[in-house]
């Protein structure tokens, strides 16, 4: 009998979790030749998730958590879950039913009768969202996977469901930032993708404000491409060529038409625009450097609280 662990990261989802949890329930009744655990990971929360799922516990054996002291964000919460699990198969599920848990069966299905190591999700459509957040996501994606070597699924969902050999590689990833979107694909395997359409939260709101997936995405970036520090190189090369033509040009029309001083607009805008270039290159390096800086410190990902009792 295949255990399946469903790993559930929760900030602040209060509102949803009794919708939730009704509906694992009605899945697992459906699959009735798996056992499951559930796992929920309070990352943090400020209101009455931890109570919530504590009491789910009570009733349910089920059912586990893992508290963690504050809240550390979702990268680290689906790690602390991946860690905690101890299915044969596991499965990555946001609390807000934007993950539709009926597709588990379907999933499973497919792990198991077609031999793949990870079935994936991705949303066909972005509706409901702002369209200014579809834009840079669709450009984000044509970007990404145009300077990194690990490509992205534009739309994929983190709800998956994984083998325990993929599990196993994706926690003996070490590194401190983590992208999940591009660890899952780094570790390779065979995923199948399935589509569904963009489903709404049931409940609660969203917990990702345009500049925090701003910064995610960069997250993105810098974890998975070192294309832009190439690019710092490839424009300090460019403008090297360019003063060479310059100060041939300069130094030739010095000797002949003599040194008549003027130009002050124009020496003030090369000096704007190399600088903008410059400052531009050091911040890339710094995206970088601050990168190492942090994997260096070597600190632990998530610091647990709580968990549950036997
Ligand atoms: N989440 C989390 N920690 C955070 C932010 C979010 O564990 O710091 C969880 C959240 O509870 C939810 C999932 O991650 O289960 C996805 O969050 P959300 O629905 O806000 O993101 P969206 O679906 O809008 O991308
Ligand atoms: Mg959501």
């Amino acid at each position: 009998m295949d255990k399946i662990s469903l790993v559930i990261p929760c900030y602040n989802e209060e509102q949803a979790l009794p919708f939730l949890y009704e509906e694992l329930v009605r899945v697992s009744a459906k699959m009735n030749q798996q056992t499951f655990e559930f796992i929920f990971i309070n990352d943090g929360s400020r209101d009455k998730t931890l109570d919530i799922v504590k009491e789910l516990r009570r009733k349910d054996k089920r059912v586990r958590f893992v508290s963690f002291s504050r809240n550390f964000g979702k990268e680290a919460a689906i790690l602390a879950g991946l860690k905690a699990s101890e299915g044969d198969y596991v499965a990555m599920i946001d609390a807000d039913l934007q993950d539709p848990p009926a597709l588990l069966s379907e999933m499973y299905i497919a792990i198991k009768e077609e031999s793949y190591d990870c079935i994936a999700t991705r949303r066909d459509d972005r509706k409901g969202e702002p369209i200014i957040r579809s834009f840079f996501a669709r450009q984000f994606y044509k970007m990404m996977n145009r300077i990194s070597d690990t490509k992205l699924v534009d739309g994929a969902r983190d709800f998956r469901l994984m083998t325990r050999q993929m599990v196993n590689a994706i926690i003996d990833m070490p590194e401190y930032n983590r992208f999940s979107k591009g660890i899952f694909q780094w570790v390779g395997f065979n995923t199948k993708w399935i589509s569904y359409e963009n489903i709404e939260r049931v409940a609660g709101e969203t917990k990702w404000s345009f500049w925090g997936l701003f910064f995610y995405s960069l997250e993105g970036v810098v974890a998975f491409s070192t294309r832009p520090l190439a690019i710092a190189s490839l424009f300090g090369l460019l403008f090297f060529l360019i003063s060479l033509v310059m100060i041939t040009v300069i130094i030739t029309k010095t000797l002949i038409w003599g040194d008549p001083v003027a130009g002050y607009p124009s020496t003030i805008c090369i000096i704007f625009f190399i600088g903008g270039i410059q400052l531009f290159c050091l911040g890339i390096l710094g995206q970088y450097i601050s990168r190492t800086y942090l994997e260096t410190k070597h600190r632990p990902l998530f610091v647990i609280k709580e968990t549950e009792q036997e």
